[in-house]
């Protein structure tokens, strides 16, 4: 009988593909792999930094730009992409058809900017391949039940490439980047930052949610719930980079470091809202109008409380600030203070849960830089800290250091 061909899903990101040559490159690889005998889909996200531009686009013409509208263009980044893809792998003689994220089945919920998968109808992809050719299809897209087209968020195209490895049973998933994988921390940032052979998704997970967004966390969410496997790598060499999966070290008889990487997040805004009741129901009061809007709460705490009166602070990311507001509005807050010159900063690592003294190891790294810690939140690998944000590359260099894991 003759064997089935192996499906691979290929990702390439922005820098990869932000220039002729470099789109030349990337067609090059997609037709090695098919001369290697499998069935190839290439994922691309819109070249360089035209999602970059777009947005400000949009904000010359508008103050605050309808979400729908916004997924509109969006969108239209990553269909540039894979038209000049397409035509760059046929210009080299092999079959080659480019399909938006519509065409090639992808149906979502309806919450525009960050929509989430909800199914992936992959029959004409599937048709494509079996004609033999190379499919190119365009990340961070989909569509919704009323036929508009959505986008899942930023660096969603990672989760696009995720959902069609599952989706098609590929063996395994290739994230092709800028880096050579998955770093100790950012590379761009720690030059003595050290490439990870592999780590768990729930480690992954840690790193995505807290700043590294070398992956995009819902690509890792789902890659964990669907078992796919995932290769981070260089798209300008042949190196081998990161792998994504679990029980990676079941066999390792090796102690696992303490640490495995350290993060940073410069994307936080602290709310701060004052003299509320000290009774059962105002915090979830609060949070449900939050979360009425979708807006995600990252570290909250809640002070001791003067006169019955409570004060509580927490996080959002940045670009739900304007949402946030209208939140406050509604509620009629006046006393509350929104503080942007903050900054996240984590440590993660599966061993710190039979280590005990990480987080007071981590504090005193901070101490000794004179550095202050304003929040503080644990999961059972990973502690962050909230510092002020002209401090965060200080600290991310003194704890990657303090914690030994540089070269
Ligand atoms: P792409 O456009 O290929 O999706 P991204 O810019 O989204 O690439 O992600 C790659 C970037 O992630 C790197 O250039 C690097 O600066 C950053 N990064 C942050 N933390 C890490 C880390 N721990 N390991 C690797 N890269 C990291
Ligand atoms: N182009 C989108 C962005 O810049 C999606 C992606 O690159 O993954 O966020
Ligand atoms: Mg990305």
């Amino acid at each position: 009988m003759k064997e089935k061909k192996q499906i691979i899903v290929m990702k390439f990101g922005g820098t990869s593909i932000a220039d002729a040559p470099r789109i030349k490159k990337v067609a090059a690889r997609a037709i090695d792999a098919k001369l290697a005998g499998k069935n190839v889909v290439v994922v691309v996200s819109a070249m360089g930094d035209a999602t970059d531009r777009l947005i400000d686009l949009a904000k010359s013409v508008c103050s605050e730009p309808p979400r729908r509208e916004m997924d509109m263009l969006l969108s239209t980044g990553e269909q540039v992409s894979i038209a000049l893809l397409a035509m760059a792998i046929k210009e080299n003689g092999h079959e080659c058809i480019s399909l938006t994220g519509e065409q090639a089945g992808f149906i979502t919920d309806d919450s525009y900017s960050n929509a989430k998968i909800l199914h992936i109808k992959s029959d004409r992809l599937l048709k494509e391949l079996k004609s033999g050719k190379i499919v190119v299809v365009a990340g961070f897209q989909g569509k919704n039940i009323h036929n508009d087209i959505t986008t899942l968020g930023r660096g969603g195209s990672d989760t696009t490439a995720v959902g069609l490895a599952s989706a098609l049973k590929a063996k395994y998933c290739e994230i092709y980047t800028d880096v050579d994988g998955v770093y100790s921390t950012d590379p761009n940032l720690v030059s003595e930052a050290v490439k990870l052979k592999s780590l768990s998704y729930d480690e992954m997970m840690e790193l995505a949610s807290s700043g590294a967004k070398v992956l995009h966390l819902r690509a890792v969410e789902f890659a964990k719930k669907h078992n796919v496997i995932l290769h981070v790598r260089s798209s300008f060499n042949d190196k081998e980079g990161t792998w994504v999966m679990d029980d990676f070290n079941k066999d390792d008889k090796m102690e696992r470091p303490v640490i495995t990487a350290v993060t940073y997040d410069l994307n936080q805004v602290k709310i701060s809202v004052f003299e509320l009741e000290d009774r059962p129901g105002v915090a979830a009061d609060l949070f449900g109008s939050f979360a009425a809007r979708n807006i995600n709460i990252d570290l909250i705490v809640q002070n001791v409380s003067e006169k019955n009166l409570a004060a509580i602070s927490f996080t959002i990311k940045n670009e739900d600030l304007p949402q946030g507001k209208k939140v406050l509005e509604e509620l009629g807050q006046k006393h509350a203070e929104i503080d942007t010159a903050i900054a996240k900063v984590s440590i993660i690592g599966a061993g710190m849960q039979t280590h005990p003294g990480v987080a007071a190891r981590m504090f005193g790294v901070l101490a000794d830089r004179k550095i202050n810690i304003e929040m503080i939140s644990t999961s059972s690998i990973r502690i962050s800290c909230v510092v002020r944000k002209s401090k965060a590359k200080e600290a991310v260099k003194a704890l990657h250091s303090g914690f030994g894991l540089k070269v």
